[in-house]
């Protein structure tokens, strides 16, 4: 069974690049018109994001697990959660089904322990750059994540919501994003960048910067692809 099991819509704008990814990716592997098995349970991101801004987690992660039921009965060989601040409530999700879960931040950690790099930057919500449920698993493999200073930290988390979830990719914001990392490797040695967030990868790519980038969106794609057999890489 390779059915890849999809938690998403935290935004729909990003689990779009993991639908397109998964398919290119087959494709290119495989040809013709192969494409990738996929089940996705999409959620209504507004009560999610509503859910984070209370920090009722619980009921967040009830709601995810639920998800992740109906994907297993459904016959999901795996979950993938298509977010990476959701992860704070992943062993909600993993409590509730047999399923192997595919932890975005483990899928991170090798690839950034494969390049070589060791004080990545961190780009993404408040809640994964502020809070110690991310970094702390990316510290258990020895990846000593650096996140950007608290104003810093605004911007990067108001273009998520205000623009990138929304669908708008601004140029305006692609530059202030390219300067918060250029501070932080000038000033802290940042040695890579993390695109933490799983709709970064629609504003600023390895093209943007000199130093490694890990679009955390294409890693996982990768990965998920891995599981079930399909060994062909993505680029980021
Ligand atoms: N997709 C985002 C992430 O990877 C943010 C949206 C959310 O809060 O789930 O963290």
């Amino acid at each position: 069974m390779n059915t890849i099991g999809l938690i998403g819509g935290m935004s729909w704008e990003s689990t779009a690049v993991y639908y397109r990814l998964l398919n290119e990716v087959v494709r290119a592997r495989s040809g013709g018109l192969h494409s990738a098995d996929v089940l996705l349970h999409s959620v209504d991101f507004a009560g999610i994001a509503e859910m984070q801004a209370q920090g009722d987690w619980a009921a967040a992660g009830a709601a995810l697990a639920e998800s992740g039921r109906r994907l297993e009965r459904a016959g999901a060989s795996c979950l993938v959660l298509c977010t990476n601040t959701m992860h704070k409530v992943a062993d909600q999700i993993t409590a509730a089904t047999k399923l192997p879960f595919l932890h975005l931040a483990d899928v991170t950690a090798r690839a950034i322990l494969a390049s070589g790099a060791r004080r990545p930057l961190l780009l993404a919500t408040r809640f994964t750059m502020e809070q110690s449920f991310y970094r702390d698993r990316l510290k258990a493999f020895g990846v000593e994540a650096l996140v950007p200073q608290p104003q810093e930290r605004d911007e990067v988390h108001r273009v998520i919501y205000e623009e990138l979830c929304r669908g708008r990719v601004e140029p305006d914001s692609r530059e202030r994003y390219r300067a918060i990392v250029e501070r932080a490797a000038r000033e802290e040695g940042a040695d890579g960048v993390i695109l933490g967030c799983t709709e970064i990868g629609l504003l600023v790519s390895q093209a943007d910067f000199a130093m490694p980038v890990f679009d955390t969106t294409a890693l996982h794609v990768a990965a998920a692809l891995d599981f079930v057999g399909e060994t062909e890489s993505v680029a980021a």
